[in-house]
């Protein structure tokens, strides 16, 4: 996926757009199963909430992997793409009891993360098994936003409860069947993953009846060209040598789950768009863009660094520019980055556009969200349609023209 295809593709499905890479996708999720070879069960559940198209689902599904859902209808979207509710964990947080029961009905496993929950879902449910999502206490995680496992989260059961969720599992006699930690995203630190692991051993030894243990997520990809990422090899043979020796331990083999959403697809997006205009302040150089945070918000909210390259002219001279959207309010892609000279019609190709990207999308200034296209087999295939006119006002309802 050159330049040179990325702008065919961007004249063909217009801008801004969308674009996949499934080579990519496949590395990383072969990296991953890889680097725990020596583990007898692993298996890995793709987060869907990262990037939640179909194609994309079916073909990470293909590949062997689960799903690990975060709502009823991520759940359904998996169904829908053909996967076997057993291959499919739910992890809500604070959704209503019905929306828990639904998930039990269509089969998928169920992982519980609130201690009265767990008393009433066990009360009503006592066959059908349950994973229990500990929150371990360590402060992880790129930035507060996304840190999910510090004292003061919303998130898991607190290691501090244990006697009490032990007290919930005899009186309802319900199966526990894994334990699950999540404790953020963009860890770098493998120690601190470690030693969050360490904890989870310490409570999987209550249970005598557990079938899996799932590590969650958290892996940090590279956002730009010398940026850091999680040595999963290093990750990979430091975990499974810990997790073997737990299985003998314990006297049976478990399967050992992840939940990577960002690993698995952030790098193999692209994200293309064109330069509108640039407009030169006393100060700043502005490269703007028919693009804005209604496209792709994570610099926004997160101030994330995406890199950014102008693949219409990408060896001229570098200079310094902000890059910016065509939004009614501030909304910086970039500040004060060296990029090859850009002029107007430019495509600009933001990189780490896979995860959480399309995914959070929306309609904010009447826009319509950007098509998808997926790279396979040497081919752009068109994933999702750009929006129209009709998207826009498809469930809007006129009460003045009835
Ligand atoms: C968001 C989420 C993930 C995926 O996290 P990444 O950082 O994208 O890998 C995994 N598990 C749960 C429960 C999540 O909420």
């Amino acid at each position: 996926m050159n330049n040179l295809k990325l702008l065919k593709a961007s004249e063909k499905h217009g801008s801004p757009l969308y674009v996949y890479d499934t080579n990519k996708i496949k590395k990383q999720y072969n990296r991953l199963k890889n680097s725990f070879k020596t583990v007898k069960s692993l298996q890995i559940n793709y987060a869907v909430k990262a990037l939640s198209n179909i194609s994309i689902l079916k073909f990470i599904i293909n590949l062997g992997s689960g799903i690990d859902a975060v709502s009823i209808q991520e759940v359904h979207l998996a169904l829908k793409c053909g996967i076997k509710p057993e291959k499919i964990i739910y992890t809500p947080n604070g959704v209503s009891m019905d929306e828990i029961k639904m998930a039990a009905e269509f089969g998928v496993r169920i992982n519980i993360d609130n201690l009265s929950v767990l008393e009433d879902f066990g009360n009503n449910n006592p066959s059908i098994p349950i994973c229990i999502r500990i929150n371990p206490h360590i402060m992880a995680g790129g930035n507060s936003k996304i840190s999910v496992g510090h004292i003061d989260s919303k998130f898991g059961i607190s290691i501090h409860q244990i006697p009490h969720l032990l007290r919930i599992v005899n009186n309802t006699k319900i199966k526990v069947n894994g334990i699950h930690m999540h404790t953020g995203s963009d860890i770098l630190d493998i120690d601190v993953f470690l030693r969050a692991s360490e904890i989870l051993f310490e409570t999987a030894k209550n249970f005598r009846s557990l079938e899996f243990i799932d590590f969650g997520s958290g892996f940090k990809v590279p956002y730009f060209p010398n940026d850091s990422e999680t040595n999963i090899e290093e990750l990979g043979n430091k975990l499974s040598k810990r997790f073997n020796s737990f299985c003998k331990e314990y006297g049976k083999d478990l399967t050992l789950m992840f939940e990577p959403g960002k690993f698995l697809v952030s790098e193999s997006g692209k994200f293309l768009c064109k330069v509108n205009s640039i407009k030169q302040t006393t100060s700043t150089v502005f490269a703007q863009v028919d693009s804005g945070f209604n496209h792709f918000l994570r610099p926004m909210m997160y101030g994330a660094n995406h890199h950014i390259e102008n693949i219409s002219n990408p060896n001229d001279l570098q200079r310094y520019y902000s890059v910016v959207g065509y939004i009614c309010e501030t909304d910086t892609f970039a500040t004060n980055r060296k990029i090859s000279t850009i002029r107007n019609g430019d495509t600009l190709c933001f990189n780490n556009a896979g995860a959480y990207c399309h995914a959070m999308s929306s309609n904010y200034n009447s826009r319509y969200r950007p098509a998808e296209v997926m790279y396979i087999n040497n081919k752009f295939e068109l994933v999702r349609k750009r929006e129209d006119f009709n998207d826009l006002i498809r469930n809007q309802i006129d009460i003045f023209n009835q």
